[in-house]
């Protein structure tokens, strides 16, 4: 069995970086603040793995959903898509305890519904921890500036 990891490629349209793409959205990662893709923070510093209480985040079940959901606008599991807060458009991808908050748009650059990802966290209990929520509707408003 080969370990797929989430592919990433710049997109053409907008600069940013491309997890996945298909016939119904494009998934990219938000501009945080600098630039930055938290996204592939998360995935490359591999927080979780620090944790006391060990919590493990398959990568290639992360890629699995990213694809998934770029080929379909969808996630079979219903769960696995939630919402965060609708007043915002904010949602959320989950992947067994990693978690990653998205909105979505429309423009004329990008030929469909755009998913921008605002950074990945691992989720110790069933709340959404209000940090989290306030940190990616600040990066969100920073992605939409940029
Ligand atoms: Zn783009």
């Amino acid at each position: 069995m080969t370990v797929q990891t989430a592919q990433r490629r710049e997109c053409p349209a907008c600069g940013r970086t491309i997890y996945a793409q298909g016939a119904a959205r494009i998934i990219e990662a938000a501009r945080a603040a600098g630039g930055q893709d938290l996204v592939d923070e998360y995935l490359t510093k591999k927080p979780w793995l620090l944790r006391r209480k060990k919590v493990r985040v398959n990568e290639a079940d992360v890629a699995l959903r990213f694809d998934e959901y770029a080929r379909t606008g969808s996630l079979r599991v219903p769960l696995e898509l939630n919402d965060l807060d609708v007043t915002v458009g904010l949602r959320e991808i989950k992947v067994g305890p990693a978690r990653f908050p998205f909105y979505e748009l429309t423009d004329s650059e990008h030929a469909v519904t755009v998913t921008r990802l605002t950074h990945g966290f691992t989720k110790g209990t069933d709340q959404t921890p209000p940090r989290e929520l306030r940190r990616a509707k600040a990066i969100m408003e920073l992605d939409r500036q940029s």
